[in-house]
C-alpha cells in the first residue's frame, strides 16, 4: 500500500533528515511513527504526499511510484491532519469540511449529506455545529473537525502529524478513543506521528521507532513492549 524503498532526504542546508528508510505499510493499517523531535517523522509524512521530494530511493503507493502520480490527484487521495488546529477561521464548519469535495465538484446535496455524516461520526450534532465558525468551538471540537475534514472526500490514506498535541489531556484522551473507534469502522490506512509512547501503544497496529532519520525498531505494540 505505502512502500518506502531506501528513501533518504537531505535538505539543501545539508541536514540529513531521513536516512535509508524502508517501510511497508499495509492497507487498513494504523501505523505509528514515534521518535524524539527532529528524528525525521514530519519529513517522512511530507514525502508521502509529495509536499517534499526525496533525495534518494522510491516511494510507492498502490504499487505506483509517487513520481508517476499527478500531484493533485495524490494529495486529494491523502488526508492530512496537522498538529496545529488549522481550520480556516473565516469559514463555517461545513465550508471547512467541504473544501476538498468542493474542489472535486461534488453537488451541494452530496456535500451536505457528507458533512452531516462526518459531524455525526465524531459526536458533533450537525444542526448545532454546521454553521458555526471555528472560534465558536472548543479546541477538542475543532480538532475533531480537523480529523473529519481530512476524511471528507474519502481518501485511501490519512496522515496525522501529532494531531492531539495541542489539546489538554482530557480532550486528548477522548480524541484518542474516538479515533480508535472511528478506525474500527472506516479501516483506512493511517500513518500517525507522535512522540508519546502511551498514545502509540493505545492506537497503533504497528509502531515504528525512529531515531536520527533511521528506523530502530518496528513491530506490534506487544513486540515493542517485549523488546524495549
Ligand atoms: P520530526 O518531525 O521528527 O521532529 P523533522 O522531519 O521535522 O523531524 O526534522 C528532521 C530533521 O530535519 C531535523 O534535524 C530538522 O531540523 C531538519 N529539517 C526539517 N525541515 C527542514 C528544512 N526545511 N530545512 C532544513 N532542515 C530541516
Ligand atoms: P514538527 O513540530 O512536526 O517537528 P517542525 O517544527 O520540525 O515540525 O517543522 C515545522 C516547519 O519548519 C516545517 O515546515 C519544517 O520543514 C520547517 N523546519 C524544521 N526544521 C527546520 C530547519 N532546521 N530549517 C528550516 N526549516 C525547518
Amino acid at each position: 500500500m505505502i512502500e518506502f524503498n531506501h528513501v533518504s532526504k537531505t535538505y539543501p542546508d545539508g541536514t540529513k533528515a531521513v536516512d535509508d528508510l524502508n517501510l511497508h505499510i499495509e492497507q487498513g493499517e494504523f501505523f505509528v511513527l514515534i521518535g524524539p523531535s527532529g528524528c525525521g517523522k514530519t519529513t517522512t509524512m511530507k514525502m508521502i504526499n509529495g509536499l517534499i521530494d526525496t533525495t534518494d530511493g522510491d516511494i510507492l503507493i498502490h504499487d505506483k511510484n509517487i513520481r508517476d502520480y499527478n500531484l493533485y490527484e495524490l494529495r486529494w487521495n491523502i488526508g492530512y491532519v496537522l498538529q496545529q488546529i488549522a481550520l480556516f477561521p473565516h469559514m463555517t464548519i461545513e465550508e471547512n469540511i467541504a473544501v476538498v469535495p468542493d474542489l472535486r465538484k461534488w453537488s451541494k446535496d452530496d456535500i451536505r449529506k457528507r458533512v452531516d455524516e462526518l459531524l455525526d461520526m465524531v459526536g458533533l450534532d450537525p444542526d448545532t455545529y454546521r454553521c458555526r465558525k471555528p472560534h465558536e468551538l472548543s479546541g477538542g471540537q475543532q480538532q475533531r473537525v480537523g480529523v473529519v475534514r481530512a476524511l471528507a472526500a474519502d481518501p485511501d490514506i490519512i496522515l496525522m502529524d501529532e494531531p492531539f498535541s495541542a489539546l489538554d489531556p482530557i480532550s486528548r484522551e477522548q480524541l484518542q478513543r474516538d479515533i480508535a473507534d472511528l478506525q474500527k469502522r472506516i479501516r483506512k490506512t493511517i500513518v500517525f506521528v507522535t512522540h508519546d509512547m502511551q498514545e502509540a501503544l493505545a492506537l497503533g497496529d504497528r509502531i515504528c521507532l525512529m531515531r536520527d532519520g533511521e528506523v530502530v525498531q518496528c513491530g506490534t505494540p506487544q513486540e515493542v513492549l517485549q523488546h524495549p
